[in-house]
């Protein structure tokens, strides 16, 4: 019987996580993908990628979201991870602030191997931690709103906003993606 996976789809699209090691990418996307869904992994470039099928409107998007799987803590994250590329959360922990201040770096690089037009949503994440706190809501927005991104908080330990973060990304995608059609 054809699960998920191999259901029919509208639309196929690949994006990818990034940010620094420990911010939570790995945990957002399993919560995103759950456990009904394959997890498989491309060992010879190190990454891991997830698939879900998302209902936008009347079509079927099949989500195809990469993983680092830990290399970015080696700086192995090769032009091959963002090829074909449309999307991409870019995610740092809100109670790190170093992991915000490199959100630069990591925006540089996929700037420069996704291109311009990338769907780039800035993601803090671990906001259940709010006593922790080592950035201000008010300045991941601001840093969205300058650079043209779009913002979210989440938490993919207590589920919140995860679902969210990645429909708004995949939302964007395809919204875009019909225009350039037209
Ligand atoms: P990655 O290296 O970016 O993939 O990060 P992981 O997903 O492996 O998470 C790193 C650590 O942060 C793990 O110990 C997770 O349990 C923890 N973590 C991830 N997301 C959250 C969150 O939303 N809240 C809290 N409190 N911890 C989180």
């Amino acid at each position: 019987m054809a699960d998920a996976f191999d259901e029919e789809c509208d639309y196929l699209f690949k994006a990818v996580l990034i940010g620094d090691s420990g911010v939570g990418k790995s945990n957002l996307l399993s919560r995103f993908a759950k456990d009904e869904f394959r997890l498989d992994s491309k060992p010879t470039i190190g990454v891991e990628f997830a698939y879900r099928n998302i209902k936008v409107g009347d079509k079927l998007i099949k989500a195809q979201i990469w993983d680092t799987a830990g290399q970015e803590r080696f700086r192995a994250i090769t032009s091959s991870y963002y090829r074909g590329a449309l999307g991409a959360l870019l995610v740092y922990d809100i109670t790190m602030k170093s992991s915000y201040e490199n959100v630069s770096k990591w925006l540089l690089e996929l700037r420069e191997f996704g291109g311009e037009d990338m769907v780039v949503v800035l993601v803090g994440n671990k906001c259940d931690l709010d006593q922790s706190r080592e950035v201000e809501k008010e300045e991941g927005k601001g840093f969205a709103e300058t650079e043209g991104l779009c913002f979210m908080e989440t938490s993919a330990l207590k589920n919140v906003n995860v679902e969210q973060v990645f429909l708004q990304m995949i939302t964007r995608i395809y919204d875009i993606t019909n225009h350039k059609n037209l």
